[in-house]
């Protein structure tokens, strides 16, 4: 290698002055440039006009800002450091040369220095060059780093301007780790249920007594398979006051007192139906039936109903002190006797009437259960008498729950206090045709009072002989369990509750509770393989098995009281099955805020008559879903704590008759004559669990607030119809700006002042008498008008902006609009708290007259019906009792709660 000469390319061309220009334009006046110059400093102030020129001779850079020699002159390369070094090592020498003494390094006498000779310079020159040093690696790092950071920065932007546009429903689907999406959920739900597994749970379901209260292994073994399937599952139990059969008979009194016969109160053993020759098979008796040793006379009183009542009352027949004979059918049983015992009579007994079956009769020529499908003669419905639609649940303590210890009430308001029975029409006959031809008879009270009896001509009685009826129950309190299971969904405050009853009155219940119950565990299973496949709702999912309904839906109802102000703020739905299978109609009654849901969920599940379930339904009923009224688990949650619910299941048709809550609701009933493929409890599986699936699994609540409001515009013109029949047609659409209808209440003055009604008269007087006095209550039901109208345009923008919301979840947004979907998720989260807390907005907290309980403005049982659900219910019973007073209040009542619910909808 030459000697380097002063003259050396290297010299000019490493400079410090290209440096500076550099690292001016890489960043000017930086503190790093500043220190530069500090470090050659005094030197470079004697810089030559020679060398300056030199200075701007080029110097290439590498991409990582290392300097380099020109290419023009090649130059060994030194290691890093020494190369540094003698840049600086080098300039100094240049100008040590000139003006000091200091020692002087060629390029071969620095390859030869010791690196104690590079570290300890000159002592004038050495701790500016540390400091150099120190400067230039701070100056690389720094720059690294910056490299570093803005390789990152270029990476984000070249990932987010490739990032694929996404929908909210993805988003959050990503962000909760939901492996599966509904579709494969639903498919994975039509696949799963089994016709061999719900026949098997049938089976064990079916195979021994489970009256509510007893048979706790039904209830364990109910609660592991909910836990085998990846339910989190408890027992829960309620201490209730019930009834369990001791002893009854019935006689018929000749003269004397002797016994002309004696109903044997059982049914028949059947061979081929072993669940008949059950050791453990349960009497025929009525829960909450009153003791009582009754001699009387008796009279045929047709259903039992208000109505049959009120005629036999009109034709001057009395029932006091009488034993009445009421047929099954129309209204609940417990109504009857409230009827008859208001009445005065002193027993009642009850029977199902073959004329009720339909078509499938031994008069039409088939045959009876076991060897056809009509009616076996012997057949007993059971039940429950409580006087429902004050009142279900435990009788001792309406409104607060069944837990050991706590204050109760006197049952009385809420069950009977005179004996009942249940008899079949065969065992009753003997009574009923020493009727024939006495008294008034079906040509004097209406065909209407006709059964299906040849033997029997339906004259009323009374009977000239007395009969004997004995009823002796055990009442005690004592627990019932209901099995929980619960699977937790990533939304903890909308649930999703699913509920069927365990309890029979008898050892079977194939149909009624138990169809319901196999078609439970068998939906549990299924849900069970989703959770394996790794679902987690998105809401979470409840599965009840209630104890004691039969008796008056205590296991459910006790439960709700129990939970009430959980379930006030958490519960989104309930979605009931008791009889699953007991026919091949579907039926369906819901809030109307559900109605949607069913329809859309039984459009697509095959009916095993061939076609979807949708279209049979649709033939078959015409397309209605009908009122929540009682007679099952939901009246708790619909009718006291405003919860939307539902009740659906398979019944009717024209193949078997279905022997309800007698021993012929067995096993071997449902395998022959009920469902003897077990498709339809399959059926029940898919539609049930769709349910679910759509109300837990879609962000936006399937609830259709619409078809909520255009319902109740349809039950206010059946309200105003009737006032229309009550007052007279041409007294409604009236002016009432005028005349007789200028009267100051009109005005908003005070009734009293109304020169044509004496406001003290109002109460309980006709309406048809008060004559024109419908103006009382036509402000009222005005605003009841308008406010619906407010509720009706609520209703339709509120389902504009949630369909123009789940649009919107399912639009795909670029990254840089995620704020868009901020909002959507709150819009949503808005949107379903608004849709969970409407229906809550139609109870009225002082609840019905005379039955509290009862809080729905909108729906309750019919007080004289039981299971047949009335609208209106507070207003409607007003206008019959013709109290105008009361109707103008239940308006005012009623408008109120409209237009809260149409409030809810408009807030923003
Ligand atoms: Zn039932």
């Amino acid at each position: 290698m030459p000697a380097p000469t002063e003259s050396h390319p290297l010299q000019s061309s490493e400079s410090p002055e290209p440096h500076e220009n550099l690292e001016l334009s890489d960043a000017p006046g930086s503190p790093i440039i500043a220190d530069f110059h500090d470090a050659i400093g005094a030197n470079s102030n004697d810089t030559s006009g020679a060398e300056t020129s030199a200075a701007i001779e080029p110097l290439e850079y590498d991409e990582d800002g290392d300097e380099n020699q020109s290419l023009l002159h090649p130059q060994p390369r030194l290691a890093q450091g020494r190369h540094l070094f003698q840049n600086t090592i080098l300039t100094n020498s240049k100008h040590s040369t000139q003006r000091s003494s200091s020692p002087t390094y060629t390029e071969d006498s620095l390859d030869s220095a010791t690196e104690a000779d590079l570290l300890l310079p000159s002592p004038s020159s050495a701790s500016s060059i540390r400091e150099y040093f120190k400067k230039r690696w701070g100056t690389f790092v720094t720059r690294f780093v910056a490299y570093i950071l803005f390789g990152i920065v270029f990476i984000l932007a070249w990932k987010l301007v490739f990032l694929p546009r996404t929908t909210l429903r993805r988003d959050l689907a990503r962000l909760r780790h939901f492996q599966i999406s509904l579709p494969d959920l639903e498919r994975t739900l039509f696949q799963v249920p089994e016709t061999a597994k719900v026949r098997e749970w049938s089976h064990y379901y079916t195979s021994g007594a489970h009256l509510a209260g007893t048979n706790y292994s039904q209830v364990q073994w109910t609660a592991d398979k909910f836990k085998e399937y990846g339910f989190q599952a408890e027992i829960v139990p309620y201490d209730t006051y019930l009834n369990y059969p001791r002893d009854h008979s019935l006689k018929l009194l000749g003269v004397n007192g002797i016994v002309r016969y004696e109903a044997p109160l059982k049914e028949d053993v059947l061979t081929q139906d072993p669940t008949t020759s059950d050791p453990n098979s349960i009497p025929t008796f009525h829960g909450y039936s009153a003791n009582g040793n009754v001699t009387a006379t008796y009279v045929y009183v047709n259903y039992g109903r208000q109505e049959d009542y009120d005629l036999l009352e009109e034709r001057g027949v009395d029932i006091a002190g009488k034993i009445v004979i009421a047929r099954y059918g129309g209204l609940f049983r417990g109504l009857i006797v409230k009827g008859a015992q208001e009445r005065g009579a002193v027993g009642a007994l009850m029977y199902t009437d073959p004329g009720d079956d339909g078509h499938v009769t031994l008069v039409n020529k088939y045959k009876a259960y076991p060897d056809g499908p009509a009616r076996n003669p012997s057949s007993v419905q059971r039940g429950s008498v409580q006087f429902l639609s004050t009142a279900p649940g435990d009788p001792t303590t309406p409104g607060w729950a069944s837990k050991a210890g706590v204050d109760r009430a006197d049952p009385h308001e809420r069950i009977p206090s005179i004996p009942s029975l249940p008899i079949s029409y065969r065992d009753v006959l003997p009574l009923l045709i020493e009727l024939n031809g006495m008294g008034l008879n079906p040509n004097d009270l209406g065909e209407s009072w006709r059964g299906g009896m040849r033997e029997y001509d339906y004259s009323i009685g009374p009977s000239t002989m007395d009969v004997n009826l004995y009823n002796d129950q055990e009442y005690k309190i004592t627990p019932i369990w209901n099995a929980i299971g619960r699977i937790d969904g990533v939304i903890k405050d909308e649930v999703v509750i699913l509920g069927n009853h365990r309890d029979a009155w008898i050892v079977g219940g194939a149909g009624d509770p138990n169809s319901g119950s196999a078609v439970l565990i068998e939906l549990a299973r299924a849900f069970g393989e989703l959770k394996a496949q790794g679902w987690k709702p998105l809401r979470s999912i409840v599965l009840a098995s209630w104890d004691g309904e039969e008796y008056g839906l205590l296991g459910s109802t006790e439960w709700a009281e129990d939970l009430a102000k959980y379930l006030d703020a958490n519960a989104l739905v309930y979605v009931n099955v008791d009889g699953a299978v007991t026919g091949s109609h579907f039926h369906a009654d819901a809030s109307p805020l559900l109605n949607t849901v069913v329809k859309d969920v039984i459009k697509r599940v095959s009916d095993p008559k061939g076609g979807y379930v949708y279209d049979h339904w649709l033939q078959e009923t015409k397309g209605r879903i009908g009122n929540l009224g009682s007679g099952s688990d939901y009246t708790v949650f619909q009718d006291h704590l405003g919860i939307p619910s539902i009740d659906f299941g398979f019944s009717g048709g024209d193949n078997a008759v279905y022997q309800y809550h007698s021993n012929y609701d067995s096993f071997h009933w449902m395998d022959k004559y009920g469902d003897p493929t077990w498709e339809y409890h399959v059926t029940m599986v898919k539609i049930w669990g769709l349910v679910a699936l759509q109300l837990s699994e879609i962000e936006v609540i399937s609830f259709d607030v619409g078809e909520y409001a255009h319902s109740l515009m349809s039950y206010f013109s059946n309200v105003k119809a009737k006032i229309s029949r009550i007052v007279g047609e041409s007294e409604l659409d009236v002016d009432i700006s005028g005349g007789f209808y200028d009267c100051p209440e009109v005005r908003g003055s005070l009734i009293r002042e109304c020169k044509y009604i004496d406001v003290t008269a109002i109460d309980d007087v006709d309406l048809p008498d008060l004559k024109l006095g419908w103006w009382y209550i036509s402000s009222s039901l005005r605003n009841c008008s308008d406010a619906l109208d407010k509720l009706l345009d609520a209703a339709s923008s509120f389902d504009a902006k949630s369909s123009s919301i789940k649009k919107q979840y399912f639009t795909d947004y670029p990254w840089f609009k995620g704020y868009k979907k901020l909002r959507l998720y709150f819009q949503i989260q808005e949107l379903n708290s608004q849709y969970k807390q409407f229906e809550r907005m139609f109870l009225y907290e002082s609840g019905l007259d005379d039955r509290e309980w009862y809080r729905h403005v909108i729906f309750a049982p019919g007080i004289w019906t039981g299971y047949a659900g009335a609208t209106f219910p507070g207003l409607n019973e007003a206008l019959d009792a013709r109290n105008i007073t009361n109707t103008k209040r239940w308006l005012d009542i009623i408008t109120e709660r409209i237009s809260q619910a149409a409030d809810l909808l408009s807030e923003k």
